[in-house]
């Protein structure tokens, strides 16, 4: 039971099992299991997904033709109709001194049981003429006994419908979960912050979002059930902040030799923005606490140089170094890239991936224990118990959004408070970014290196494929490459990288006999992978024809167009990713989305990618577009998934909640003090139904 809220003297009434309930049997256990309820306490945070507002009672000869609305009246009569086999219509006569209408039910032969004549009901429906009488195609009823009605004659609740539990159910056993257990239910929430926000007490909310008695109440509950949610998310993030915060780290040494010899080797110099960025990370890691730093930076903002920079330094002052890659293509170009800066100033740097052989990772693996390797890069491989460092000082993870926390965090427990250093080219409006990455330090990386042409995007459909090819052509007679993504069909990788196949052999042999086309996925061995991109690289493959596994990282600046079919199948921000691969050079470059959209989504995406270069813009028109649960998804982020919150319209409440826990925690960093013991457990409680996040505590 993993997200029990005990208080010792609740005597556990709230985290009851839902068996306790009146109507709630075996099999509603299950259903209710299945949208994620196990305790009463999850049922009454169960909220509703909107209202209808059926407090306004119509008189029924008030009743307009194809109107819905809510009446109260007598059953006059009630029989059914069986107008063919299988099929049962429940027809009763109400009447309401008005008028009578007759309520009809459509194969529900057990309403004839709960609905007899001579009982006052309440129903709401849809009204129709029919045969000069008023009839109403019944969506809700409630015959009136002496209990206040639920589902008619008051705003009523509407709950995301699913099957077998249809909003009637959950609304009456959430009214009786209510009933037997709001007195059970206390306050969490400091006294103090309750007054200052002048939010509803718990126990008063939790009813109103439930069973509001006007609009108002309805707000009034949302805001304080709001903040709490964001309070207890941020509470938890910023525990694990402060905590890693004031850890003990490791004091890295002042630049010498090596620091500056790197910068000396470098091609280019540094934009104003890295130089910026690069400071607030010498800084961190010289100073004596743990670095934990997020760098934010568009696709091609150069990120990487930042990490070898800081790698160098760990080095030099006497550490091992590692740095994390989502895939295992983009980890050995950082390992080429990191051998190639670093090698020549007496750096050895090693690549460890899943699919190396046996014989040549355990090599590895002995080297890094035993000191003889400086600097690792990797993939997930490296979170494995198998690895162990001498000496790690600096953990760098690159495309962090590919990462959840937890990974991170193993990352990390690698070495002894080792210095943390993610980057992520998912950029995220700041203040949304303190809920993601609120434990982290964040620098922007706002500038892109000088000479950099914008990305001409194209987006043409299925039938123009003829001018895509002749396109290529022209592209790679003036020496330039390609890279060619192919659709993404199905769930399995398999079928999948059979279409990759297929096209490419089409490619070869149908429309380009003559050029070199190279064909990568993410089932090659690695080194195969390793012989199909130094080849791109070196410029022998004119063409790549690639599955995502290209999407992120990869840099050939001699690539400069990239074409993406059915880009419709793409979100936004893989479609920017994709897009980055081209365009890090000096050349002009295109991007070509071959797509026949089916849905006005679909559209949206490919005409904002047509209209935009920056990265900003597309993710928060992706966040537009896929709202902010899918956007921050809990797989990526790690954290929990927000029930009541939502981050951009409540971005407000967010803030404060934010400075409250600061301030909480400022006095009471552990929530140990009496009076904090209970957020303590609603913190540790929420945390650990999403991810480890709180693996060390
Ligand atoms: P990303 O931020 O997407 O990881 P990279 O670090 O891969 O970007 O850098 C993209 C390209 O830009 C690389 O070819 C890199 O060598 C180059 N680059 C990085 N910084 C500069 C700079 N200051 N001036 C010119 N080119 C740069
Ligand atoms: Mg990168």
């Amino acid at each position: 039971m993993d997200r029990l809220y005990k208080t010792p003297k609740d005597s556990g009434k709230i985290t009851a099992a839902l068996q306790s309930l009146k109507g709630v049997g075996p099999k509603r256990v299950r259903l209710l299991n299945r949208l994620g309820i196990y305790t009463i306490e999850d049922l009454l945070y169960h909220f509703p997904r909107k209202y209808e507002d059926r407090s306004l009672l119509k008189e029924i000869c008030q009743l307009r033709e194809g109107e819905t609305g809510t009446i109260s009246g007598t059953v006059t009569g009630i029989r059914d109709i069986r107008p063919r086999r299988g099929m049962t219509i429940t027809k009763a006569a109400v009447s309401d001194g008005t008028a009578t209408a007759f309520a009809v039910w459509f194969n529900q032969p057990f309403i004839k049981k709960q609905v007899n004549k001579g009982a006052r009901i309440i129903i709401t429906g849809k009204a129709d003429r029919k045969y000069g009488n008023i009839q109403l195609t019944v969506s809700d009823y409630e015959v009136i006994d002496d209990q206040e009605p639920l589902h008619g004659a008051r705003i009523v609740p509407v709950y995301p419908a699913t099957e077998g539990l249809p909003p009637r159910v959950l609304r009456s056993v959430i009214k009786s979960a209510l009933d037997e257990f709001l007195n059970g239910i206390r306050e969490f929430l400091p006294p103090e912050v309750l007054d200052k926000y002048d939010l509803m007490p718990l126990d008063k909310a939790l009813y109103s979002i439930h069973f509001p008695n006007n609009p108002d109440d309805t707000r009034k509950a949302r805001r304080r059930l709001v903040f709490e949610e964001l309070f207890v998310l941020q509470t938890g993030i910023c525990m694990l902040k402060v905590r890693e915060g004031k850890t003990a780290g490791i004091c890295h040494k002042k630049n010498g030799p090596l620091t500056d010899g790197l910068m000396k080797r470098l091609p280019f110099k540094l934009t104003g923005a890295q130089k910026r960025v690069l400071e607030e990370i010498y800084r961190d890691m010289e100073n004596k606490t743990t670095m934990n730093r997020l760098i934010q930076g568009d696709v091609g903002s150069g990120k990487t140089v930042l990490a070898a920079a800081a790698l160098a330094k760990t080095v030099e002052s006497g550490y091992q170094g590692v740095m994390m890659a989502p895939t295992e293509i983009l980890a050995a170009q950082h390992a080429e890239g990191l051998t190639e800066l670093l090698s020549p100033l007496g750096v050895q740097v090693a690549l460890l991936t899943g699919s190396m052989a046996r014989r040549e990772k355990e090599d590895i693996l002995h080297s890094i224990e035993e000191g003889r390797i400086d600097v690792v890069v990797g993939t997930h491989a490296l979170i494995q118990e198998e690895v162990r460092f001498q000496k790690l000082g600096l953990a760098v993870t690159d495309e962090q959004h590919r990462f959840g926390v937890k990974q991170r965090a193993r990352l990390r427990d690698k070495g002894e408070n080792p210095d943390i250093l993610v980057m992520t080219a998912t950029p995220i409006p700041r203040t949304l970014a303190l809920t993601v990455y609120g434990d982290l330090d964040i620098s922007v990386i706002d500038e892109l290196p000088p000479g950099r042409h914008e990305i001409k995007t194209y987006w043409v459909s299925d039938a123009e494929k003829q001018r895509v090819y002749n396109f290529i052509r022209q592209q790679v007679s003036q020496g330039r490459q390609v890279y060619y993504v192919c659709p993404l069909v199905e769930e399995s990788e398999k079928i999948d990288i059979t279409a990759a196949l297929e096209l490419a052999e089409l490619l070869q042999s149908q429309i380009f006999p003559d050029l070199h086309i190279g064909l990568v996925h993410g089932r090659l061995k690695q080194d195969a992978k390793d012989l199909v991109m130094k080849a791109f690289k070196n410029g022998t493959i004119d063409l790549l024809v690639a599955t995502t596994v290209i999407e992120v990282g990869i840099n050939v600046p001699n690539a400069t167009l990239m074409v993406i079919e059915n880009a419709d199948r793409f979100g936004l921000a893989q479609l920017h990713q994709l897009r980055g691969r081209v365009g890090r050079g000096q050349y002009r470059s295109y991007c070509i989305l071959v797509a026949n959209p089916a849905t006005d989504e679909g559209r949206a995406r490919m005409k904002i990618m047509s209209q935009t270069n920056d990265g900003f813009l597309i993710a928060e028109e992706d966040l537009k577009l896929r709202g902010p649960g899918e956007f921050f998804g809990t797989r990526q982020s790690g954290l929990p998934d927000l029930k009541i919150a939502d981050i951009i319209r409540d971005i407000k409440i967010l803030r404060v909640a934010r400075k409250e826990a600061l301030e909480i925690l400022d006095r009471d960093p552990n929530l140990q003090y009496p009076e904090n013991i209970r957020l303590r457990e609603k913190v540790i409680a929420r945390f650990r139904g999403a991810d480890n996040y709180f693996s060390t505590s």
